[in-house]
């Protein structure tokens, strides 16, 4: 399938490691100009780290998150394509976790996926045209033990891109999320009993970040032009 996303000015959050890291290869596969941010790590990946440019920003940081928006601007004159994907996880129970864990789980998920949603939005609003796919998860469907945090900012991220959606479908601007499940990459590895996690899963196996990124590929491109709104799960059955 031709995906037509060659020369396609694509940003990704979180793009260093993990799940970010694979969707901005495969962008780079189809011929795209790729952009990711980061917080501390630069994407180790060599076939690909001269290829891709990377901009230091904190999502939790309004003014940053302009600034590397209008950095990409300036170069390329427009963003088509941008993936909310960076995300952090401080798991603790309610009653006895720390109230910084707790708001810097929505700072950087939700409040991190606004500011970047609306910086990126103002150019898509001026050029008619844009997507925007807000990497959610399961956990903002279900609930998790231990996880108010994380699912508190994965549901909520739901509820902004279906009024995204809303408000800005009539502008030519697709705004859609993914609701992944259990996927192998940094953030899952410190999960312990994983063996009794798979028992959840029909599959019987973690998904990969490349399952992931091949999703967002297909609903960027045009193969994927009437889909707005929508959260696509990918989680080997475990919601089913
Ligand atoms: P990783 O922990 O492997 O990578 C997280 C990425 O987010 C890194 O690139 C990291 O940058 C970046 N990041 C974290 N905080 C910030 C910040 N404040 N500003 C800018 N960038 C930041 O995570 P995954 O690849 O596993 O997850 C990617 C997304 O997918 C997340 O939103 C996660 O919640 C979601 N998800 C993951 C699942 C899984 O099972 N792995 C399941 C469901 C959803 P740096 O390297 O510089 O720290």
């Amino acid at each position: 399938m031709d995906l037509k996303l060659e020369n396609k000015v694509v940003l990704v959050s979180g793009g260093s490691r993990g799940i970010g890291a694979e969707i901005c290869k495969g962008f780079k596969e189809e011929g795209s100009k790729v952009y990711y941010l980061y917080k501390s790590n630069l994407l180790h990946s060599d076939d690909l780290k001269d290829d891709i440019q990377g901009i230091q920003t904190d999502i939790k940081n309004y003014a940053e998150c302009e600034a590397a928006v209008e950095k990409i601007l300036s170069l390329e004159g427009h963003i088509d394509i941008l993936v909310n994907n960076a995300g952090i996880t401080k798991d603790g129970l309610l009653l006895t976790q720390d109230k910084e864990d707790w708001n810097l789980v929505i700072q950087t998920n939700l409040i991190g996926t606004y500011n970047m949603s609306k910086t990126a939005l103002m150019g898509m609003f001026a050029q008619r045209s844009g997507c925007i796919i807000n990497i959610s998860s399961t956990a903002g469907i279900m609930g998790v033990k231990g996880q108010t945090n994380y699912c508190s900012a994965k549901a909520g991220i739901i509820g902004l891109t279906k009024s995204m959606a809303k408000e800005y479908g009539i502008k030519n601007i697709r705004v859609n999320a993914i609701a992944p499940g259990y996927i192998e990459t940094d953030m899952t590895e410190k999960i312990k009993r994983v063996d009794e996690i798979l028992k959840q899963v029909p599959l019987a196996r973690m998904g990969t970040a490349k399952e992931v990124a091949d999703m967002v590929l297909f609903m960027a491109s045009d193969h994927a032009g009437y889909m707005n709104g929508e959260v696509i799960v990918l989680d080997g059955g475990l919601t089913a």
